[in-house]
């Protein structure tokens, strides 16, 4: 394997026999968070670690089928005392909604592993990989440097990891590595089909009118570099629009440089915005104090839906003709 080597200090804190973990996830938990600490902690468990799995939010009903994801709680408060507590694809502290600070008081190590290059470095121990696809090519290489056994179960959380990352291996950030790894989880029991199937095939019926109802409001500037969709709450659930990558389909436009989804919930909005390649849109998350990668990033603002669109939208703007001067 010619992927990231595994730092030492990563390693040392589950060197030990027996240890007491717990595996924190972030707001609105998503395959690569879940995947990842269910993958690490079931490894754990077969070195007679005890782990406890959870976070501010439930895992989506579209993950029920993670093997172990029965066990993510939401957790209201930390309980207990652990050797370490692990966050994994959270590039900032304050997406736990507190539990990170009371981890700290009853966590020996607080480790630290994450893909997203704003990554705040909050651990004792920080391990973050920007050339890594999703954080779940990062665990795959702990658990083989630990020497853990990769189970089916295992494989197929970090396999499920890594495809929704890459939008099933169609990004950019795709790597030979990529393709290793999940060739090394096929082998080890991930089933392709199954995860594929699990992801994409189980709609409800009623889901295809809710998506005619979203791809009605698709709108695109005149330019035909921008192109958005902004959802009403209420207009459809808040599960399909979980389950649905909806913002590929802007983007898919041959034109659009720039695609924005924007959902209106709990008198905020959440912004998903991606790139594709012309446009750092992490940057422009960070504007509104989100995060993400270059061509997938996402932020939550407060306000009414017409007024964040707008703003978004200028930003977006903004970033793209500063782009055309620099001539990228
Ligand atoms: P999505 O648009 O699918 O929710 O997220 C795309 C990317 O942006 C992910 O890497 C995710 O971590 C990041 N992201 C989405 N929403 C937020 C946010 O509110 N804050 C931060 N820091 N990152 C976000
Ligand atoms: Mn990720």
């Amino acid at each position: 394997m010619t992927g990231p080597r595994v730092p030492e200090d990563v390693r040392a804190p589950f060197e030990i026999r027996g240890g007491r973990a717990l595996m924190l996830g972030h707001v609105h938990p998503d395959a690569d968070v879940l995947g990842t600490l269910l993958a690490l902690g079931l490894a754990l468990e077969s070195r007679e670690w005890t782990v406890v799995y959870g976070g501010p939010h439930p895992a989506p009903a579209i993950l029920d089928f993670l093997p172990g994801v029965e066990r993510y709680r939401v957790l209201r408060q930390v309980e207990g005392a652990f050797d370490v507590a692990v966050l994994t694809d959270c590039p900032n502290p304050d997406r736990t909604q507190g539990l990170l600070d009371q981890a700290r008081a009853s966590a020996r190590r607080v480790v630290n592993i994450d893909h997203h290059p704003d990554n705040r470095r909050y651990g004792h121990v920080n391990w973050i990989d920007p050339t890594a696809s999703a954080t779940g090519e990062l665990v795959y290489e702990l658990l083989e440097a630990l020497d853990l056994a990769i189970s089916p179960a295992v494989a197929t959380n970090l396999f499920t990891a890594i495809h929704t990352d890459t939008g099933s291996f169609r990004y950019s950030n795709v790597t030979p590595d990529t393709f290793r790894i999940a060739a090394s989880l096929v082998a080890a029991g991930a089933d392709p089909a199954f995860v594929s199937t699990a992801l994409y095939e189980r709609r409800e019926r009623e889901a295809l009118r809710w998506l005619a109802e979203v791809l009605a409001r698709v709108q695109v500037s005149e330019d035909g570099r921008v192109a958005w969709v902004a959802l009403p709450a209420g207009l459809v659930p808040e599960s399909f629009v979980e389950a649905e990558d909806l913002v590929n389909y802007p983007r898919s436009i041959d034109s659009v440089r720039v695609a924005c989804l924007l959902r209106e919930r709990e008198g905020q909005v959440k912004v998903s915005l991606r790139g594709k390649g012309e446009v750092d849109v992490n940057r422009i998350a960070a504007r509104f104090g989100g995060g993400g990668h270059r061509n997938a990033a996402g932020c939550t603002v407060a306000g009414p839906l017409e007024g964040v669109t707008k703003e978004v939208l200028a930003s977006v703007a903004e970033a793209l003709d500063g782009s055309a001067e620099r001539g990228a």
